[in-house]
């Protein structure tokens, strides 16, 4: 210690109007001698996306819609904010390899995030993760980018959050070495946990995003309740620990209290537990390996009374069997099921499928997906749009998702 006072780590937050994006801003709001806000950025929602400007008066704002941009940079300018704003979503690269910025919080929903999340990676950033897409879609590129740049990536997902905290110290590879034999993921179960498979073909937006324990956005929340979240997570948890598919296992634990285990040779289990409150992982990724207060509350395990832990129903879930199988296929098969899930999972939102449809749309996708190894981010794109293109196509044929 020199005794000089820290200098604040400048944070760019891709994704802040978002739920995660909103958390973080709660607790780097927290601590202003520790973080400043330099870059935020939206996809369309301008009047929050001002508030926020206005209250922490980032370098940088960055609104993917033009239209929303050009409004987005009259209103702070009649408003006296010297915030620079940006359009089009090649600008969000430009916000997460900032000269000016230490720290990226990569909080876009879906593929859409790609692209300045692994963009980050490369300008060897500080890398809070919570846009698991990414990850899934890009897995051996987006990790050998970490490697090779020396980034510092901790999740935000909290499993993953969990898992790192329960990792043996200082190590994030070669964890057999150390002794770990298995991750176990937690999952809610989410709102159609104890759902017939008739009462979940009746299913509607409202009902599905309705999560028992989560306030999450949309997307994340369909995709809790079809365990389809769970199953990005097993291919995010494979890439970030280097642990194979057989090596992680998901449990269903519906109080949402313990977080994910790691289990060592010895027997041991290591758990992470607390409130289900995103703060608590945003905190610990934001301070690592300090500790810093989030204004999470306390987890009162007399009143919550009991922990209960059940196998997931792969029948009614079939989403969770085939990301593993895309797990366990690598190459370009998880973009292929992350693909052909977004756009699913667009459609049901949109009223023009019908729940179950999910999983069967992704099925047929990769039933005729030949996989292949990736080597460059063009191969990712290329699975990406050829899946996207399956997946409607499946969805509008007459005898398809939507008839
Ligand atoms: P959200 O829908 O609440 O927010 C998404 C954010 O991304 C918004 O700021 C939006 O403006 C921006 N965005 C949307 N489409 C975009 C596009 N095409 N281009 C650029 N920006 C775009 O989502 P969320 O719940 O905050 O989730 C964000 C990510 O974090 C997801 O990948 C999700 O899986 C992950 N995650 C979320 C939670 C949670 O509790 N919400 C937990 C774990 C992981
Ligand atoms: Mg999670």
């Amino acid at each position: 210690m020199n005794g000089q006072p820290k200098q604040p780590l400048r944070l760019a937050v891709l994704g802040s109007t978002g739920s995660i994006g909103l958390s973080t801003l709660d607790v780097a709001a927290r601590h202003p001698e520790r973080f400043r806000l330099t870059a935020l950025t939206a996809h369309s929602n301008v009047d929050l996306l001002r508030e926020q400007c206005l209250r922490h008066r980032p370098e940088i704002a960055v609104m993917v819609e033009h239209a929303a941009a050009a409004q987005l940079r009259r209103e702070l300018a009649a408003a006296g904010c010297t915030t620079e704003v940006l359009a089009g979503a090649e600008s969000l690269c430009e916000a997460a390899t900032h000269a000016g910025v230490d720290c990226v919080m990569a909080a876009i929903v879906g593929a859409a995030g790609l692209a300045p999340t692994l963009a980050a990676a490369r300008a060897a950033k500080r890398l809070l993760l919570a846009n698991k897409e990414a990850l899934v879609m890009s897995g051996p590129l987006f990790m050998q980018a970490v490697r090779e740049s020396g980034a510092t990536l901790i999740p935000i997902d909290s499993e993953h959050n969990a898992v790192f905290q329960c990792m043996p110290p200082g190590s994030t590879t070669g964890l057999r070495a150390a002794g770990v034999r298995r991750i176990l993921l937690t999952a809610s179960g989410g709102p159609f946990l104890r759902a017939s498979a008739a009462v979940m073909a009746q299913a509607t937006p409202a009902q599905a995003c309705a999560h028992p324990r989560w306030v999450m956005g949309r997307k994340i929340s369909v995709d809790s309740a079809t365990l389809m979240n769970k199953g990005l997570e097993l291919i995010e948890a494979c890439l970030l620990f280097g642990l194979p598919p057989e090596a992680v296992e998901i449990v269903v634990h519906p109080q949402s209290i313990v977080h994910s285990l790691v289990e060592y040779l010895d027997g041991s289990m290591l758990a992470q537990l607390g409130n289900p409150d995103m703060r608590t992982p945003i905190a610990h990724a934001l301070g690592w390996p300090e500790r810093l207060h989030s204004g999470v509350e306390s987890l009162d395990l007399v009143r919550a009374g009991r922990l209960d832990f059940e196998p997931p129903d792969l029948k009614r879930f079939a989403c969770l069997r085939l990301a593993r199988e895309a797990a366990v296929v690598g190459g370009t098969a998880p973009a292929v099921l992350n693909a052909a899930n977004e756009i699913a999972v667009q459609a049901f939102l949109d009223g023009r499928c019908a729940f179950p449809s999910i999983p069967q749309v992704i099925e047929e996708v990769m039933a005729v997906h030949r996989p292949r190894p990736i080597d460059s981010l063009d191969d990712v794109l290329e699975a990406d749009a050829w899946a996207r293109a399956v997946a409607a196509a499946h969805l509008n044929s007459p005898t398809g998702a939507c008839a």
